[in-house]
Order: C-alpha cells, then structure tokens, then sequence
C-alpha cells in the first residue's frame, strides 16, 4: 500500500545481480538512484507518523509473523543468499535461521524498551516535581548494508527500527540486494506497509548518498568499510550514527591452549564466507613453544578446505564476491610474499575463487597486517609471552573482536582485559558472535554497538516528562 501524499519511487536504469562463482546472470532488478531515494524517503517520511503510533503488540505481531514467513520460506531465502552471494549452500541455510532467530528477538525485545522515573527532588526548590523518561523512536533510519550477509544484518537493522517504531530504508549492496527484496516480501506479507519499511537497491554514490545527505533522515545505521564509513560521516550532517567497520582480527594460542579444540575453530573462522567477514581470523598468534606444532596443523587443515560450487552440499568455501576483489587479494598476497613474507599454503587464484592462503614471516607493519584483507588468507606470528601477544594484537588501527585460546584462567582475564576490541572470545576464534549480544568495534571499526536489543536503544531515545505538582 502506497501513502497519499507522496509517489512511489521510480527506477532509473536495471542492476545486473550476477553470480559471483561464475558471473551469470541471477535476476536483474530496477535500479534507483538519488532522485528514487528522494522520492522513498518521501514516503516514509509520510509514513513515520503511523509507525510511531503502532502499539507494541502490533510491532511484535509484525516482527513474529516476518519471522515465521522466513522461516516458512527457508529454502528459497538460502537460495536466494547463496545465488546471489559468497556463501556456500550450507552456509546460507545457516544465515537464514540465524536471521528468523535476529526477527524474533527483535519482537521479543520490544516489549522491553522501558524508561525510568526520575528524582526530581534530588534539586532543592524541586520537591514537587515528578517525572520520568519514556523511550521515543528516533525517526526515519537509513540502513546501508553490505555484501557478506545480505540478509542478517539486514535484518539486525529492520528489526530493531520497526521494534522501536522508526520508519526504515534499506540500501542493501548493488551486488546482493536480493536477500533484502525476499526479506522486505516477508514484512509485506506481515502486512507492514511499503512507506514504513522499503528496500531501495542502487550504487552507493548516487542512491547510498541521497539517503546519507537528507536532513530527514535522523539516523544512519551503516555496515561496511571503514573508507565507506568516513564519507558518509563526513556527508551526512547532524544525524545518529550506528558504524560497523572492518577489522583485522587476531587470535591469540598461548602454549597451554587444547589444539584439538582450537584448529577446527580457527579454521572456520579463517575461511567463512571466503575470509570476506569482518570477524575474520586475519592474523594468528602461536606461542612460540607451540608455534611449529600448531602452524603445521593449521596450514595442513587449510589445505584440506574444499572450496568451489557453493551450491554443493560438500564445500566449505565459495567464491570471492567479483573479479577485483579475487585480484585485490591476489595483489596483497603477492606484494607480501615479494616484501619476504613465506607462502605455506594457497596463494593461487582461480576465476573468482581464492585458495586458503597461510603466510609467516610477514614484515612487521606490512599493510598485509595493518589492513583488512577481506579474503582467506591468515598470517602467522610467533610470541614469547602474554606482554608481547597483547602488543601485536593491538598494533593496528582496528578492534572488533579478537580470540584467546587458554587453559589458564587468570592468563585468559588478564589478556582479555588488555585487549583493545570490542569483544574477546575466550577458547574461541575471533569469529563468534551472539545477535543478541553488543556486538561493535573500537578505534577504526566503528561507532556504536549492533545487537538486537542494544541497537534498538539507539534507534529509540529518551523523552522527559516534568509533571510540576502544585
Ligand atoms: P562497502 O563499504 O564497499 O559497501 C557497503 C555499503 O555502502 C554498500 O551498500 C555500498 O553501496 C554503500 N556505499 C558505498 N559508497 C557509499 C557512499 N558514498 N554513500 C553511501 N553508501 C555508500 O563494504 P562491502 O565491501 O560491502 O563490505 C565489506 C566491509 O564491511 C568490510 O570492511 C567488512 O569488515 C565490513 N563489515 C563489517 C561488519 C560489522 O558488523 N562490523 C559486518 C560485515 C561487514
């Protein structure tokens, strides 16, 4: 259902979805550019009068009845994700019930925004003043998402907005906004209507920009690149921000560390979604008097992953999401091993897929450290002691998540604390995370926190009521 008073977006030109594995086409969809973002951005703001007025039950009939249609529609959501994404089969199936699970804590949670009373009369000459905060949603959301979970972190985004009573505008990544148009069918068949929720599929610098610069847009909740984060941040003006950035993350294997337990988990965080994850296991740390033991099963465990047809129920890893990311990786691996870095496993291209890369001996401060590779490859470090692990773990310009394998908990406190990211795994890799827990980075990877219930507080603000009682 369109609103009254403003028109319906129209599109300007078609976007190819292609299939990164092989470059075939998907599904060409309309494409919209700044002037279709106006025109979507009219709509909701028409209809953010009537998303601030849907009671909670109705937003968590909503949330639930979404849920429940994904759910329903599971096979077609992981085919869609998989289609039009880097993901294997298995790891798509994955994503979508881990986004049913994202739903329904969005409606869950709703229930819980509560403000408090306030002591007025803590202020002497304000003993008859009574009051408390409720919370209001902040307005109309601008959601701009990435390619890697085209359709979770959508959804960590549009559940918590309709949980608060905001209206939402997706602009999913030109190369995946499938999943968020399957996603957006889900909220039509809850009976959202379109001008509360929309998914508005364009470029980042004309469609992504138009949503970035409105005055009307009181908030943008961004996941993406860190040099994509700065721009916006520069253009958007007085706004909120939610910024999920990249990261390079380590884990740290102190030489007590169970092996058994921590290869398997290294390795699947090593190779999820092809290394294009932000949580990835981007540099590995070994004690010293380990490091032998554990870099040959590690590199020996890499060059088992089985990588091409993501549409086999037999492969661990699919395919780069295009030609120049597969050769960006390429480059990084390259220069490294040009700038004295050792090849241990991997290091060939194929079309749009990467082999599982394992380096050592990467110079100190190589950008092959220092950046975020975004792709399967991991670099080695030896360490002699807890001081000197914290020390390379934290010389970068990013912190998300890191993880420490131990079997000494007072080791595993300490490095935990000295750590600066957002959040550590203790005997796991960097790559867990909760979607119900804060989940957000420091220094370059971010702003805010993500997390249903956590970023549902930033999509929603306190209003103060001053009864003065005479
Ligand atoms: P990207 O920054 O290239 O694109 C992200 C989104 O921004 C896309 O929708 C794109 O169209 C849009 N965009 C680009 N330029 C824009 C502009 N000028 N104005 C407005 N929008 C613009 O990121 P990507 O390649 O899709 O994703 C990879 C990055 O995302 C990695 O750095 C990864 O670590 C990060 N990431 C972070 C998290 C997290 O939660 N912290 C999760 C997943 C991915």
């Amino acid at each position: 259902m369109s609103t009254r008073t403003s028109k319906a977006p129209k599109a300007n030109g078609r976007i190819d979805v292609l299939d990164p594995q092989d470059g075939s086409l998907v599904e060409s969809i309309p494409r919209y550019d700044a002037k279709g973002m106006q025109s979507a951005i009219d709509q909701a703001d028409a209809a953010l009068p009537r998303a601030r007025r849907m009671p909670v039950h109705e937003r968590m009939r909503v949330l639930y009845d979404a849920a429940d249609y994904v759910d329903r529609h599971r096979g077609e959501f992981a085919e869609t994700l998989s289609r039009e994404g880097v993901k294997t089969i298995n790891e798509a199936r994955a994503e979508v019930a881990r986004t049913v699970m994202t739903l329904r804590l969005s409606a869950e949670e709703t229930r819980r925004i509560v403000g408090n009373t306030i002591a007025f009369d803590q202020r002497p000459g304000s003993e008859n003043r009574f009051g408390y905060s409720r919370r209001i949603p902040v307005g109309l959301i601008g959601a701009i998402t990435p390619f890697n979970d085209p359709l979770n972190l959508v959804a960590h985004k549009v559940g918590p907005a309709i949980a608060g009573g905001n209206a939402v505008i997706v602009k999913p990544h030109e190369a995946t906004p499938l999943s968020a148009i399957k996603l957006l069918e889900a909220f039509h068949a809850a009976g959202v209507e379109e001008g509360i929720f929309q998914v508005i599929p364009g470029y980042g610098a004309d469609a992504g920009d138009a949503l970035v610069v409105d005055e009307r847009v009181r908030m943008i909740s961004f996941t993406g690149g860190r040099e994509t984060g700065e721009k916006i941040m520069q253009r958007a003006g007085l706004k909120k921000f939610g910024m999920e950035l990249g990261s390079n993350s380590p884990t740290i294997v102190m030489n007590d560390a169970d092996l058994e337990q921590a290869i398997p988990a290294i390795i699947g965080g090593a190779v999820a979604a092809a290394g294009q994850n932000c949580l990835h296991v981007q540099r590995l740390l070994l004690h010293e008097s380990i490091y032998e033991t554990a870099r040959d099963q590690f590199v020996e465990s890499m060059g088992r992953i089985r990588y091409g047809d993501k549409y086999s129920e037999d492969m661990d890893m699919g395919p780069m999401i295009d030609p120049q990311a597969a050769e960006r990786v390429d480059n990084s691996v390259q220069k490294a091993l040009r700038d004295g870095a050792r090849l241990l496993t991997g290091g060939q291209r194929q079309g749009n897929f990467y082999a599982p890369t394992v380096l050592e001996a990467v110079p100190d401060n190589h950008p092959m450290v220092k950046e975020e590779i975004f792709g399967p490859v991991t670099s080695l470090h030896a360490f002699r002691d807890e001081d000197e692990a914290i020390a390379i773990a934290n010389n970068v310009d990013y912190g998300l998540h890191a993880g420490v394998f131990t079997s000494d908990v007072d080791a595993a406190f300490r490095v935990a604390d000295a750590l600066e990211c957002g959040g550590v795994m203790i005997n796991d890799s960097s790559d867990y995370r909760l979607d119900a827990a804060p989940f957000g980075g420091v220094k370059g990877s971010g702003i805010g926190r993500e997390g249903v219930g956590y970023v549902l507080n930033e999509m929603t603000e306190p209003k103060v009521y001053c009864f003065n009682i005479r």
